[in-house]
């Protein structure tokens, strides 16, 4: 599409394996562009925390290192989407299976709303153990930090609340492992099914970006640059 009169939304997936640092560099996009993100483990959390059905469901397949149901994460994430359908938005943590992507795209095609960016951030695993063994939640918010590159004002306490950070259950190196092989065979697979697409605004670029960093400070300058190109009207 040509011309300057198209309006471009942002409608971004935020994918890469787990401790790769989706949350925080989804957050820190919501901070510096005002765009809203959904994350796919932060909603499970929600449940868990408020003893619904599906919360005992996720309790057990987060702690195995398990992927929930394609159509139960569908659902999840579509109610969120429906609020957001007129803004600009960043999904992270969904989809991260093929049947997940074709249940994303079915729903996105229906309500005339293509996606137009994934990032794909690729962190050296060797690092990212240690990252997931440092890190502390805001179990609330989902705010993440790291004892290390990203450590809390006050040790052990939420920047913006004063409440206590905790760890997450599945942040062990058992359970750890489990996450990072549900990653290779389910979701690798996926991210190669999108490296074929090109941007809606501009055929010749592609949909997918590899992002590659040791760190999400490392990172974050050149995702900031990206979306301002992509997006400039953000
Ligand atoms: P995360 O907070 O993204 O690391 O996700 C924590 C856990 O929640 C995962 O290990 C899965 O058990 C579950 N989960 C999160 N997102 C999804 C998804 N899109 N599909 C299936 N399970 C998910």
């Amino acid at each position: 599409m040509r011309g300057g009169t198209v309006q471009r939304r942002l409608r971004m997936l935020m994918v890469g394996c787990p401790g790769s640092g989706k949350g925080t560099l989804s957050a820190r996009i919501e901070k510096h562009f005002g765009v809203h993100f959904i994350t796919a483990g932060d909603l499970l959390r929600w449940h868990i925390r408020h003893g619904t059905e599906l919360g005992k469901q996720a309790s057990e397949s987060i702690r195995a290192g398990r992927l929930m149901p394609d159509t139960t994460m569908m659902q999840l994430v579509a109610e969120k989407l429906h609020d957001m359908r007129e803004t600009d938005w960043i999904l992270d943590g969904f989809p991260r299976t093929e049947g997940q992507a074709q249940l994303l795209s079915e729903e996105l095609y229906a309500a005339h709303c293509p996606l137009s960016l994934v990032v794909n951030l690729k962190v050296p695993e060797s690092a990212i153990l240690q990252r997931i063994l440092q890190r502390w939640t805001h179990m609330p918010s989902g705010r993440v930090y790291n004892l290390s590159f990203n450590p809390p004002k006050t040790p052990g306490l939420d920047d913006l609340t004063g409440e206590p950070l905790e760890t997450r259950e599945d942040d062990n190196p058992d359970t750890f492992k489990k996450r990072i092989d549900a990653f290779h065979t389910q979701t690798e697979p996926m991210i190669q099914h999108f490296r074929a697409l090109r941007s809606p605004y501009d055929e010749s670029l592609p949909l997918l970006v590899d992002m590659a960093g040791s760190t999400s400070n490392e990172i974050w300058p050149k995702l900031h640059q990206l979306i301002r190109e992509r997006f400039p009207d953000l």
